[in-house]
């Protein structure tokens, strides 16, 4: 796969695997050697950074003690432990199920959700059949909710100041939703033949085209995304306070993104296409629209004081919390956020130890209905004699002496080498990073 030319050939396919429900001897077997050759390592026992492994929890298939492929479960967890992924996607959550499976269909990874790794979730479909497999994300576009929050800050009083964000909001969302139709009309003109790998068998009924048909019937399959970014900063624009410090803030929250749920909704009746609403990532836009924001407010204390915004409906990772206030905090929003989530913890300490904090991670998923997740924590290897540890800070290898030490970290969804190409606002964020206690009061 890393074969294949992707954007301009300097680049490997972000690629993403979803596993972990055949309970077949073979499927069994190949995800027993996925998981063994991933704890290995790649080359002289390196962590590969793709493809993004996500492990499908299921109750009844792998999550329970006594399922079939619990032993394998158990093992995911002791390869994330050291190596970060699997990542956890929670087919049990209400929005991931699917009327059509049947335990005993052979074919039912057709109607279980799977996710691109960073987050991105394609599943729902008006258009045909319920489905993560044969269709994907044609677009997304990102608001900037922190900004329409700040052009309201004047207001004294607090409803009209909220009032006036709504407007602003809706306003912003017709233009987002225009702008992502236009740009489906120009992609729809495509033909078959211009996409020989994806228009042959991988898109759902791609097989039905010939080679000067236009890939229109084939597309509408796929979904537009409307995503936003901070939300921690837009709220404390508002209110004065994020949605990890008041209830008030995660009330206003909790109806900011069901709002943006609903518009997408009708969106998707008036312009007859998938629309979704995304918890966005912004690998790239949490720098920069904090820059373009702070140039023209100025500094504004806890909203542009930061290099960056905080990734979607996240609180933000400066704040210190429990695990369990973070995914109480944040759990709701995964059923309104349909083109993608993902739930972070922060741990310390050497996580190969203690496989059994991944599963208190993925238990509370289970418990609180997020749809994905995810455990961070620190790796360092020698790249001169291989030698690994959790140290947060290592600067030489204390077996041989080296410098020359690889420090892997999570970016958004992505693992990363080494910080040194990472963008400002994303190394800011990543020194702020606090550790999320996982006892019952953290
Ligand atoms: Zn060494």
């Amino acid at each position: 796969m890393n074969t294949i030319h992707s954007r301009g050939g300097n680049q490997v396919v972000f690629s993403s695997i979803n596993y972990g429900t055949d309970t077949s001897a073979e499927g069994r077997c190949v995800i027993r050697e996925l998981l063994n050759s991933t704890y290995n390592g790649v080359g002289n026992g390196e962590t590969a950074i793709f493809p993004i492994q996500i492990w499908k929890k299921k109750r009844g298939v792998n999550y329970l003690k006594g399922d079939r492929n619990y032993d394998l479960y158990e093992l995911a967890c002791k390869v994330t432990a050291r190596r970060f992924f699997p990542n956890f996607l929670n087919l049990d959550a209400t929005f991931n199920q699917s009327d059509a499976w049947r335990a005993d269909d052979p074919k039912r990874y057709m109607h279980e959700v799977a996710t691109m790794g960073c987050r991105t979730r394609v599943f729902e479909n008006k258009f045909g059949m319920k489905t993560s497999v044969g269709r994907g994300n044609l677009s997304f576009s990102t608001i900037n909710i922190v900004r329409l929050a700040i052009e309201c800050m004047g207001i004294k009083n607090k409803e009209e100041r909220i009032n006036c964000f709504f407007a602003k909001l809706d306003k912003m969302l017709d233009v987002t939703a225009k702008q992502l139709n236009e740009r489906y009309d120009f992609q729809k003109t495509a033909f078959a033949k211009q996409f020989p790998l994806l228009m042959r068998s991988l898109w759902l009924g791609a097989d039905q085209l010939n080679p000067n048909d236009s890939i229109e019937a084939v597309i509408n399959q796929g979904t537009l995304s409307i995503g936003f970014i901070g939300l921690a900063e837009c709220l404390k624009a508002l209110l004065g306070v994020h949605h990890g410090e008041s209830d008030e803030a995660q009330k206003l929250g909790l109806k900011i993104v069901s709002y943006m749920r609903e518009r997408c909704n009708e969106y998707t009746e008036k312009y007859h296409h998938n629309f979704s609403v995304l918890a966005t990532p912004a690998e790239g836009l949490s720098g920069k629209f904090t820059k373009i924001d702070r140039k023209e407010f100025g500094v504004l204390e806890g909203i542009t004081d930061r290099d960056y915004y905080t990734n979607s409906n996240h609180v933000p990772v400066y704040y210190k919390c429990s695990a369990r206030h973070k995914a109480e905090v944040e759990a709701p929003y995964h059923e309104m956020t349909r083109a993608g989530h993902i739930f972070y913890v922060e741990i310390d300490g050497d996580a190969t130890h203690n496989p059994q904090v991944i599963m208190n991670v993925v238990d509370m998923m289970d418990h609180y209905n997020m749809g994905y997740g995810s455990v961070n924590h620190n790796r360092n290897r020698c790249m001169d004699c291989g030698y690994e540890n959790a140290d947060a800070h290592l600067e030489s290898c204390p077996r041989c002496g080296s410098t020359h030490i690889d420090r892997l970290q999570r970016i958004t969804g992505y693992l990363v080498g080494t910080t040194d190409r990472w963008n400002s606002g994303k190394l800011a964020e990543l020194n702020d990073r606090v550790i999320h206690g996982m006892g019952e009061k953290g």
